[in-house]
């Protein structure tokens, strides 16, 4: 079985072909692993066809590919929003496609997710949409405040505290929504097309917050198809085609 994996230490993709380098690989800290995953949807729609994939952790690793590839659906499948037709989804050491209810939050705790299109509230300040999440999980008011100030600075908001969206530029508006994917300090953070509406100058922002949070340890896996951008920097990259993964050539 052919298994994509990426590898720190040459931060190259890299493609292994032997249980064996497999079973080396496994030993290494893997924080993602995929095996054998496909995905139909109820349509019948193929968005995943015989994904393997590895990811150590404090990797920071680009899925690329055109609109349509499957780019979405595989960083679904690794925070449970979507569930696997076939295969395994290892994350954090949990079978994803198997928790359910109170499991299921507790696994989303420790992932951050950044979306393209923010998802923020906008009858909420940037602090109120930071501390969302962590109000929900029952945190006090000083634990909150104690978390909201770093991830505020860390993304350079903290004067920006009680704006409302409607007031902040696109780039500003996907900080917050960083700060709030990082808020309560996630092993791996995951962004899905993270620079898809914005600026050469704010998407570069925004990479560089990435980097800053892998420097930390977190595991960063970031979806685009800014070819630019992935160039720029030097990051191991995988690619989708026609939903399945290729190594980036
Ligand atoms: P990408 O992120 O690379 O644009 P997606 O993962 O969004 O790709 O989509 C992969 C394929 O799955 C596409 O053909 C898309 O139309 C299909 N798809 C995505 N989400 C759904 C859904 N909820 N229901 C049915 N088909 C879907």
């Amino acid at each position: 079985m052919v298994v994509l994996t990426t590898q720190k230490a040459t931060d190259k993709s890299v493609l292994t072909q032997n249980s064996e380098t497999k079973q080396h690989n496994r030993s290494v800290a893997v924080i993602v692993q995929l095996d054998s995953v496909s995905k139909t949807y109820a349509n019948g729609c193929h968005a995943l066809v015989n994904i393997n994939l590895e990811v150590q952790k404090g990797e920071f690793l680009f899925i690329t590919g055109p609109s349509g590839s499957g780019k979405s659906t595989l960083l679904k499948l690794l925070y449970g929003d979507e569930s696997p037709t076939q295969g395994d989804v290892i994350v954090n050491e949990c079978n994803v496609a198997a928790l359910r209810g109170d499991r299921l939050s507790f696994f989303r705790r420790r992932i951050g997710v950044v979306f393209q299109d923010y998802k923020l509230i906008s009858r909420r300040t940037v602090a109120e949409n930071v501390s969302v999440v962590l109000k929900a999980q029952g945190y006090t008011r000083q634990e909150i405040q104690r978390r909201l100030e770093p991830s505020l600075k860390l993304v350079g908001l903290l004067s920006k505290a009680e704006c409302f969206p409607e007031y902040l530029s696109g780039g500003e508006q996907q900080r917050v929504g960083i700060a709030r994917a990082i808020v309560g300090t996630p092993p791996i953070l995951l962004a899905d097309e993270p620079t898809g509406n914005l600026d050469p100058d704010n998407s570069w922002q925004v990479i560089q917050i990435f980097q800053k949070l892998n420097s930390f340890g977190v595991t960063v896996i970031v979806t685009t198809h800014d070819e630019q951008l992935v160039r720029r920097c030097n990051h191991p990259v995988v690619q989708m085609r026609e939903w399945r993964l290729e190594r980036k050539s």
